[in-house]
C-alpha cells in the first residue's frame, strides 16, 4: 500500500499538474522552544481555506489537544494578509479572495519530551507530526515537499521521510500523503548515527543523549530481534527501517510507525535485566511495523484526527505485540524458557489479582482506552485492566488454542501471516472484529466461542488447566493467605504519609480508608512509611489496628481489621514426565 501511494505521490510532482502542499520547518531559537512552520498550498479553487492541526498521535489513544500549542497563525497571498477566523478548536479558515497560491504561517510551543509529542531546546529537536503539521481539510491526500532548516547548530536529520537533497544545509523530503507525513516522526540534532543490516533492511539508530550502550552489541543484539520479528510474517515490508532513541534521565515507552519507531529509555538501561526490557520494547515496536501499522482494525486508518478512532481490537493489537515482544525474545535466545514461563506468569498474576480485571473485559477496556486507560485515576485498579496484560494473556491462551486444535500444525504466527496477507496486501484494508474471529477460527479450523465470548467479551475465569494440560504443563497456585492484605498504596508527601490507591477486597478498603487520607498514627505511635509498614508486617491476620487520620484537615480515630489477602501466586510449571505429543505440542510453542 505504501509503494503504491508513492508511486502516485511522485506522479503527482513530476506531471505538475496536480494539487500539492509543501511544508518549511524552521527553529531559529530553539531555547525558546518554538517551532516556526510556513505551508504553501497551491491550485487553490474556492473562497475558503480550512487548515486544521490532529486532536491525537496514533498509536496514543488520547485526545491531547495539539492546537493548544500554536500561538501565532498568519495567511498570505501575494505578499498581502488573508482575513482568517477559528471556527472550532482545531480548525482556522481563511477567505481566500479566490487566490490560487497561499502560504501560512504559523508557531508551535514544543516542550513536551515524550514519544507522541514534540520538542525543542538547544540539544535537539524532536517532531511528532500530528502535533507540528496541520493539514487541508478534506485533502489530506495531498502528497508534497518537507524543507528542514536545522538551527545552525544542528547538524544531523534522522527520519523515515523520502530524502530529496540536501543544499546548503536545507534538507528536503518528500511525502505521498498528510498520514505518511505525520507518521514519520524526525529527530534534528547531533545525534550518534549508525546501521546495521538485518532480514535485507538497512536499519539506522539515531542515539540521542548519553548512555551506557556499546554500539557493536547493539548492532548485533537489534539486528537477532529484527530477524526473529520477520521470521513470524516471512518477509518485511520496508526498504529502510529507522530507530529513533532518546536516551533520558526519566524515559520510558515508544511509539510505533510505518517504517520508522521513537523509543525513550533510561540511560543506564544497557545492562543487566534493563537490557532484556530494552530488547523487549525494540521487539514491541519493531513487531508493530506489521501488527497495527499493516495489520489493523479497519476503524484504525485511514485516521480520523479530529476526535477519538473507537476500536474494540487493541487487545489484539497492542495485547498481541506485547506477548510476542517477550515470545521472540525467547526465540531469539535472549530468554531461557523459564524465564519467558516467568515473565507469563506475572502476567497471569496481575490479571488474576487486579479486582478490575472481574469488572471490565477485554474488548470494553479496549473500546475505552481513550477515557479510561489513558486516563486512570485513584480507582482504576479496581475497575479496569488494561489491554496489554490481559491481551497479552489472550495471546498466549489463543496461540496455544491453535496448537492444540490444529495438533502442532499452526500456531499464532499463522494467523498473523494471514490476517497480513489477506487484509493488507490482498484487500488493502483493515478488519472488522468479526472478521478478526473468523480468521482465529479459519487458522484453528475449530470455533473458538468461549475464547471470544467469555475472555475477550466478558470476565469470566479461565480455564488455565484445559490450555496447559495438553501441553504437559500445569498452573501451579499458591495461597497468599497467611500474609495481611493492607491494601493501601502510600506515598511520603513532604513528611505526610498518604494514601494514594485503595485496592478492592483488602483491609483497607473493607475499614473504610480513603484515597488522600493521610496517616499521622498507629497505635498511638506517629509513624512514618518505614515505621508504619513495620508495624503492619508485625501484627497479625484479625488484629485490629488504631489510625489517627486526617482527611480533609479533620482528624479521626480509624480502626482497621488486618484481612487476610485473598490473592494468588500462579506459576507456569512444565510436568515432569509427559507425553510424546504433549512435548510436541509444547516445543511448538516454546521452541524456536
Ligand atoms: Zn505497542
Amino acid at each position: 500500500m505504501r509503494s503504491f501511494l508513492i508511486c502516485l505521490g511522485l506522479l503527482s510532482i513530476l506531471n505538475g499538474k496536480s494539487q500539492s502542499i509543501d511544508y518549511t520547518l524552521r527553529m531559529g531559537a530553539p531555547h525558546t522552544h518554538y517551532l516556526e512552520v510556513e505551508m504553501v498550498v497551491s491550485k487553490l479553487s474556492g473562497k475558503t481555506l480550512d487548515v486544521k492541526m490532529p486532536v491525537w498521535a496514533p498509536g496514543s489513544y488520547m485526545v491531547r489537544e495539539f492546537a493548544r500549542n500554536v500561538d501565532f497563525f498568519e495567511a498570505t497571498a501575494d505578499g498581502k494578509k488573508l482575513p482568517w477566523k477559528k471556527t472550532d478548536k482545531n480548525t482556522w479558515s481563511i477567505a481566500t479572495n479566490g487566490s490560487k497560491e497561499i502560504r501560512i504561517n504559523y508557531n508551535v510551543y514544543a516542550f513536551e519530551m515524550s514519544v507522541r509529542t514534540s520538542f525543542l531546546d538547544d540539544s535537539h529537536g524532536y517532531i511528532n507530526g500530528t502535533s507540528v503539521f496541520m493539514y487541508v481539510k478534506d485533502k489530506k491526500n495531498l502528497s508534497g515537499k518537507l524543507t528542514i532548516e536545522p538551527h545552525k547548530n544542528f547538524k544531523s536529520i534522522s527520519t523515515g521521510l523520502t530524502y530529496i537533497s540536501n543544499q546548503n544545509g536545507k534538507f528536503q523530503y518528500s511525502f505521498p500523503d498528510y498520514d505518511f507525513l505525520a507518521d514519520c516522526p524526525i529527530e534534528i540534532g547531533n545525534q550518534e548515527i549508525f546501521s546495521f543490516n538485518a532480514s535485507g533492511i538497512e536499519h539506522e539508530v539515531a542515539m540521542y543523549g548519553e548512555g551506557n550502550y556499546d554500539k557493536e552489541r547493539l548492532k548485533q543484539d537489534m539486528a537477532k530481534v529484527v530477524e526473529s520479528c520477520t521470521k513470524v510474517f516471512g518477509e518485511n515490508p520496508n526498504q529502510k527501517y529507522v530507530f529513533i532513541i532518546h536516551n533520558l534521565t526519566v524515559g520510558s515507552g515508544g511509539l510505533e510507525h510505518l517504517n520508522s519507531t521513537t523509543l525513550q529509555v533510561n540511560r543506564w538501561t544497557y545492562s543487566g535485566s534493563a537490557y532484556t526490557d530494552f530488547l523487549s520494547l525494540v521487539a514491541h515496536e519493531y513487531f508493530h511495523l506489521w501488527n497495527v501499522k499493516r495489520i489493523r482494525a479497519d476503524v484504525l486508518g485511514p485516521f480520523d484526527y479530529d476526535k477519538e478512532n473507537y476500536s474494540t481490537l487493541l487487545w489484539v493489537l497492542e495485547g498481541f505485540t506485547s506477548y510476542y515482544d517477550e515470545l521472540l525474545l525467547l526465540r531469539s535466545g535472549f530468554h531461557t524458557q523459564s524465564e519467558y514461563l516467568s515473565v507469563l506468569s506475572r502476567i497471569i498474576n496481575t490479571v488474576e489479582n487486579t479486582p478490575g480485571a472481574k469488572i471490565q473485559s477485554a474488548s470494553e477496556s479496549s473500546f475505552d482506552a481513550w477515557i479510561k486507560g489513558y486516563r486512570t485515576n485513584e480507582n482504576s485498579v479496581n475497575s479496569q485492566i488494561s489491554y496489554y496484560t490481559k491481551g497479552q494473556l489472550l495471546g498466549a491462551l489463543l496461540d496455544i488454542e491453535i496448537i492444540q486444535a490444529t495438533n502442532g500444525s499452526k500456531r499464532l504466527d499463522d494467523l498473523l501471516s494471514y490476517l497480513y496477507q489477506e487484509f493488507y496486501k490482498k484487500q488493502k484494508r483493515g478488519f472488522s472484529d468479526v472478521e478478526f474471529r473468523k480468521a482465529a477460527e479459519k487458522i484453528a479450523g475449530k470455533e473458538l466461542k468461549i475464547f471470544f465470548e467469555e475472555y475477550v467479551e466478558k470476565t469470566t475465569a479461565i480455564d488455565y488447566e484445559k490450555y496447559f494440560a495438553p501441553l504437559g504443563m500445569t498452573l501451579k497456585k499458591t495461597s497468599r493467605e497467611k500474609e495481611i492484605a493492607f491494601g493501601a498504596r502510600l506515598t511520603d508527601s513532604g513528611g505526610k504519609l498518604i494514601v494514594k490507591e485503595v485496592t478492592k477486597g483488602t483491609s483497607s478498603y473493607e475499614s473504610g480508608l480513603n484515597v488522600n487520607d493521610e496517616i499521622i498514627s498507629c497505635n498511638g505511635f506517629r509513624v512514618d512509611q518505614t515505621s508504619f509498614n513495620k508495624m503492619i508486617a508485625a501484627s497479625k491476620i484479625g488484629d485490629e489496628i488504631d489510625l489517627l487520620i486526617s482527611r480533609d484537615n479533620i482528624m479521626q480515630a480509624l480502626k482497621i481489621k488486618l484481612l487476610p489477602n485473598g490473592a494468588w501466586d500462579h506459576q507456569v510449571t512444565v510436568l515432569q514426565s509427559t507425553g510424546e505429543n504433549q512435548e510436541k505440542l509444547r516445543m511448538k510453542w516454546l521452541g524456536n
